[in-house]
């Protein structure tokens, strides 16, 4: 069954906008879209005089092939933060449809629920065996019983940095078959040890995988990401977006990220990520006060304090902002620490340090 019969019933043959960039007509002389004739005096060359493409080719070619899939499966939006919005707003009726996420996760999933109107579902995710684990019975069985539409899964997950096995991927997608969307955010992939979960699609139609230049290929002002899936899910998803997501400049600059220079220097910088992560991480766990340090498959640390407000407090007097996790179900006493450079990490241990020797 194609993951198209998920779609919102009232969706379905819906068209959109149809911009005026969505014609294929050919043409030298373009008066069709009440653009001005002339170039801003800021954009001397003229480089956002017109509307942008939809979906830039090049763009969408170059990330199908960095994310190994065809580009009519792949949806590029402003973010994957858009996509996770789309998928809410294509797929979940207001007042019936539910969205199912693992707690503590990305809070993003639960924003776009409240704005559709849709019910939130939560298997919260088990400490076992010194990390965060899924039970993926759990999950299937609360889908089934609460019409779950959409089950998103973060891997490796923000903010624990655990990562969903690909087994567990695939059982769940099986059993919910015809009956929810399994989408997998895999914002962080690229500094885990287990590959995209993309590589799955083939066999499971109703999976969907994000993916974003946001993390590792450090454009996150750019704001391209993207939802990979079964194209006629794609299609539909385009049709309920804006006219023209993608601005001119960032695609174009998303493009020069990809070209192989740049691809290459970005892999380099997130295998020195990665390489620092468990020197970080054990130097974090022999600081006073630090209760635990959990692995991670992610470019951060989720940590657990004796007195995380103390700990807070000494990284802010020290100049480090650090994300406070303490509102997150479960990690009352945590925070998470992004990895940076050699340096910024230093300065975190020194103001660790520092406030053993204040206590
Ligand atoms: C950062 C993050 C995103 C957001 O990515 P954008 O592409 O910048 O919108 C998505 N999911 C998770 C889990 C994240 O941590």
């Amino acid at each position: 069954m194609s993951a198209l019969a998920l779609l919102r019933p009232e969706l379905r043959g819906f068209a959109g906008y149809r911009s005026a960039r969505s014609d294929t007509v050919r043409g030298e002389v373009w008066l069709n879209a009440n653009e001005s004739a002339w170039a801003n005096a800021a954009d001397p060359a003229g480089r956002c005089r017109r509307y942008p493409e939809p979906q830039p080719e090049a763009l969408r070619a170059a990330l199908a092939s960095l994310y190994r899939c065809a580009p009519e499966q792949l949806l590029i939006g402003r973010g994957s933060d858009e996509a996770i919005d789309l998928l809410v707003r294509a797929l979940c009726r207001p007042g019936q449809d539910a969205v199912l996420v693992t707690p503590p996760v990305f809070g993003m999933y639960a924003v776009s629920a409240r704005l559709q109107g849709a019910r939130l579902v939560e298997v919260p995710l088990e400490e076992a065996g010194g990390g965060f684990a899924l039970d993926p019975e759990a999950v299937i069985g609360k889908a089934l019983r609460t019409g779950a539409r959409i089950v998103f899964l973060c891997s490796p997950s923000n903010p624990t940095g655990g990562l969903v096995p690909h087994a567990d991927i695939e059982a769940i997608a099986r059993a919910l078959e015809g009956r929810a969307l399994v989408v997998v955010d895999e914002a962080y992939i690229e500094y885990a040890d287990q590959p995209s979960a993309v590589g799955l699609l083939p066999r499971l139609p109703n999976l969907a995988v994000l993916r974003t230049l946001s993390k590792a290929h450090a454009l996150a002002a750019a704001r391209i990401g993207c939802v990979i899936a079964d194209p006629a899910l794609v299609a539909a998803l385009r049709a309920c977006q804006a006219p023209y997501p993608v601005p001119g400049p960032c695609a174009a600059l998303a493009l020069a990220a990809l070209a192989p220079d740049a691809l290459a220097a970005t892999r380099k910088r997130t295998a020195e990520v990665v390489a620092a992560r468990e020197p970080m991480r054990t130097a974090l766990a022999a600081r006073p006060g630090v209760r635990r340090v959990y692995p991670s498959q992610g470019n951060f640390l989720l940590v657990r304090f004796e007195d995380a407000g103390a700990a807070l407090a000494a990284l802010l007097a020290a100049g480090v902002v650090v994300r406070d996790q303490r509102g997150a179900a479960g990690l009352d006493d945590a925070l998470r620490i992004t990895l940076g450079t050699e340096a910024e990490n230093a300065r975190v241990l020194a103001a660790l340090w520092a406030q053993e020797v204040a206590a």
